[in-house]
């Protein structure tokens, strides 16, 4: 657990918005703030797991694991790769198939539909963890109390605040695409293809009435709350433990123990010291799934004016906490490859 420097910059709030959240230090947190995470994050996924061998043969099969799989990574990709990178950071072009059917893929995740989601997520950037962010486990305060109910606030809590963020004033690219603006409204035909289709799926795998509940149980209503919770995580979890390798504003944490589940996203530090960048797990032995995948596309002539890790860029930014380095994909030392902090996308990085 490392300390924010005391020099970190606070922003005035906008007109109309309350004075800034005080400034208040990771140190704080103790043994029992990890339980309580513990009992927010890991139990119930621990239960689900063990649930596993308990059904296997009574209600559970490979037909099950692997259409749970599936669609765990298309949807789960589609949230990684297509709603955070591509669309709310715009850390890489891609062509219109490639970003229809990353908008489609990322609805099957059930996380709302794109335009809220980047709307959301463009949000907490823009106010990350001071009074404005939509989910900040620290908007109570940071003593055990507060942070407790905080990072269940960061969690989940915050899908139930009735204060709906601007589309005008968030995302107005995205409002302007007819064809990501029709999969955005058409969010409840994704949701039941999510759920819907695995069942189906099960069912002619099988041939089975019983197959096809299997089949519902384990790779829509399992899997979705699977990916939910890894995706809510980043916004808890990873606002409070782990590792603060790049200097920041805010409390952004690399947390590697989601990575792999997370397709790359829970090295959050890095997105949050550099958020337009393509790579989040830019240091040197961080696997970062939706990266490569980034770079497959790029190959492939899909994507294009990929944002790589630029070490000019980002070696300022190093905390020097522990010794790290960054690792391959980071663009070179010369200066003609530098990428300026101040591109056009202050929107969309923030
Ligand atoms: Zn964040
Ligand atoms: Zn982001």
């Amino acid at each position: 657990m490392t300390a924010l420097p005391d020099t970190a910059p606070t922003r005035a709030a906008p007109p109309g918005q309350r004075s800034p959240l005080p400034d208040v230090e990771p140190e704080q947190s103790t043994f029992f703030d990890r339980f309580l995470v513990g009992i927010f994050v890991v139990v119930p996924l621990v239960a689900v797991a063990a649930a596993v061998p308990l059904a296997w043969g009574w209600g559970l099969g490979w037909h099950d694991i692997v259409i749970a799989a599936v669609f765990y990574v298309i949807a789960g990709m589609g949230i990684s790769m297509g709603f955070h990178r591509h669309f709310t950071h715009g850390s890489f072009k891609a062509a219109k198939p490639l970003r229809v059917a990353m908008a489609i893929g990322g609805s099957l995740a059930v996380e709302g539909p794109v335009l809220v989601w980047v709307a959301d997520h463009r949000r907490h950037h823009k106010y990350s963890d001071r009074e404005g962010d939509p989910h900040s486990p620290w908007r109570f305060g940071n003593d055990w109390k507060a942070l407790s109910k905080g990072l269940a606030y960061a969690h989940v809590g915050w899908l139930f605040d009735p204060n709906r963020t601007s589309q005008q004033k968030f995302c107005p690219d995205l409002l302007a695409d007819r064809p990501i603006r029709r999969v955005s409204k058409t969010f409840p035909l994704w949701a039941a293809v999510s759920l819907l289709g695995p069942a189906l799926i099960g069912g002619l795998w099988s041939m089975s009435w019983a197959g096809a509940l299997t089949a519902f149980f384990w790779a829509s209503l399992v899997r979705i709350c699977l990916l939910h919770h890894v995706t809510w995580s980043i916004n808890s979890v990873c606002h409070t433990f782990g590792t603060e390798d790049f200097e920041t504003r805010d409390k952004s944490r690399n947390f590697a123990w989601l990575a792999i589940p997370s397709f790359g996203e829970s090295w959050h530090n890095l997105h949050h010291a550099d958020p337009t960048c393509a790579r989040h797990g830019a240091l040197r032995g961080q696997i970062d799934i939706s990266a490569r995948v980034i770079r497959w596309a790029e190959q492939l002539g899909w994507a294009w004016d990929v944002r790589w890790p630029d070490s000019q860029r980002l070696s300022p930014k190093l905390t020097g906490l522990r010794n790290v380095s960054l690792g391959a994909m980071t663009k070179g030392m010369g200066a003609a490859n530098a990428v300026t902090s101040d591109q056009p996308t202050a929107m969309m990085g923030e």
